[in-house]
């Protein structure tokens, strides 16, 4: 089986990784090891997991059915939460509400809590968007998290707590989490062995107990990845960030295309939908001007005509260090009936405010701090000369970006 290793060294990961583990992190039999080798009966593993996913006790000194002195070894033994320091930031009249973790090494994540009062044909939604890294190697130019560069890998804890923290919030509003998708900062598929474990504490009725089809994992084309999450079987809804169905423009879009370029993942998603019977999500970020032409559309229809697949078209979120903007609605509708001609089932992403792509990735960017005047204008400046080499049809000549060119399959 293809894995995915990113050689590149974390020094990061390697300073979060000498302090106490995550209790996030630890699964009911590994638990249950640690409580017989302290010659305690297994079962005492479920009062503890019962503590950190059901009743949402803020510390094991909260735990009144153990004996004090196991409390005690397990403050000192494991971090009860790796994301207690957090800031919260509401918008939409508090029906999305951001939030800014702090990580026991001083990185920052972000997570956006939506939600979505019941309309005609669907019931009330309550969706978690949530971070798989610190930042993104990919380097997508119309992304917030792009732009910071790449920080390290979430540990399996850190990824969990995340949803812990919201969980907890949304409980005390006696509501509870419906949804999780993983459309936060970072490529999932470059960390997907954490990603992996997170899904598994997920789905499992003695942790989170939420279904594998209430989960949905966003890439941006990792192939290797896709390949892997086929021979495990149906484990979530794999979301696919297409954006553009040609190779010169995605080069420019979604950089690791020009290491995995779009038939490629395209052929791999067909793979994961004719093995798991579970339809794929295509994304894609409408960006006036640049992907929204005919040309692109009828690309598009070519490419996905036939399949078992799903396009959402969103429109762009503005940020600040490109020179684009969001594609004006009639544009974005007459992409839709390309693509619905062509058989594909398409829906538009009206609100905006809203959009769990246009809602993450801004936060922590915000945080880093805006990038000078000068580097604003050198990105522009680079982004302008890129997609008129795209829209001439050439691809890309720029590197494939240095954490992507590291993965190995
Ligand atoms: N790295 C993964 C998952 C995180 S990004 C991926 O790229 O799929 C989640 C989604 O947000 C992606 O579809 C991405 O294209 C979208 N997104 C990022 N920046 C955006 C912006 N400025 N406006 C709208 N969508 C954006
Ligand atoms: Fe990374 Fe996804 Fe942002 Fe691209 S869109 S830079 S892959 S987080």
């Amino acid at each position: 089986m293809p894995t995915v290793v990113p050689t590149i060294i974390q020094p990061s990961l390697a300073a979060i990784l000498a302090l106490p583990p995550g209790i996030s992190d630890e699964t009911p039999e590994s638990l249950a090891a640690w409580f017989v080798a302290r010659g305690e009966p297994s079962f005492r593993a479920r009062q503890v997991l019962d503590a950190a996913w059901r009743t949402g006790a803020a510390g094991p000194e909260e735990i009144t059915t153990l004996p004090a002195p196991l409390r005690e070894e397990l403050v000192r033994a494991f971090r009860w939460d790796t994301v207690a320091d957090s800031v919260l930031q509401l918008s939409d009249g508090g029906a999305t509400e951001k939030a800014l973790h702090r990580l026991g090494d001083g990185q920052f994540v972000e997570s956006v809590l939506m939600h979505f009062p019941a309309s005609a044909g669907h019931r009330e939604r309550t969706t978690l968007c949530i971070s798989s890294q610190v930042g993104c190697a990919v380097g997508c130019p119309f992304c917030a998290t792009g732009e910071l560069g790449f920080g390290r890998d979430l540990l399996a804890s850190e990824i969990l707590d995340q949803v812990r923290h919201a969980a907890r919030r949304v409980a005390a509003r006696g509501r509870r989490l419906t949804n999780i998708v993983f459309m936060g900062m970072g490529e999932p598929l470059l960390n997907l062995d954490r990603v992996l474990e997170a899904v598994e504490a997920l789905n499992d009725p003695r942790r989170f107990g939420l279904g594998a089809r209430h989960i949905t994992v966003s890439t941006s084309g990792v192939v290797p990845g896709i390949r892997r999450l086929t021979g495990l079987g149906p484990q979530f809804t794999l979301a696919v960030s297409l954006h553009a169905a040609r190779d010169p423009l995605r080069d420019v879009l979604v950089p690791l295309n020009r290491r995995w370029p779009v038939a490629e993942v395209v052929a791999a998603a067909r793979e994961h939908a004719d093995a798991t019977g579970r339809r794929i999500t295509y994304e894609v970020t409408m960006i006036g001007g640049v992907n929204d032409t005919d040309v692109d559309a009828q690309a598009m229809a070519e490419l996905l005509r036939g399949d078992l697949a799903h396009v959402n078209l969103i429109p762009m979120n503005p940020v600040a260090h490109t020179p684009w903007t969001a594609s004006p609605m009639p544009v974005i509708e007459r992409f839709a009936t390309s693509l619905r001609a062509a058989g594909i089932e398409t829906t538009i992403r009206h609100n905006r405010g809203q959009e769990i792509g246009a809602a993450c990735g801004q936060l922590a960017a915000d945080h880093a701090g805006a990038p000078t005047p000068a580097v604003v204008a050198h990105r522009r400046e680079r982004l302008v000369a890129q997609s008129a080499a795209a829209l001439r049809g050439e691809r890309s000549r720029e590197p494939v970006p240095a954490a992507v060119s590291g993965a190995r399959e």
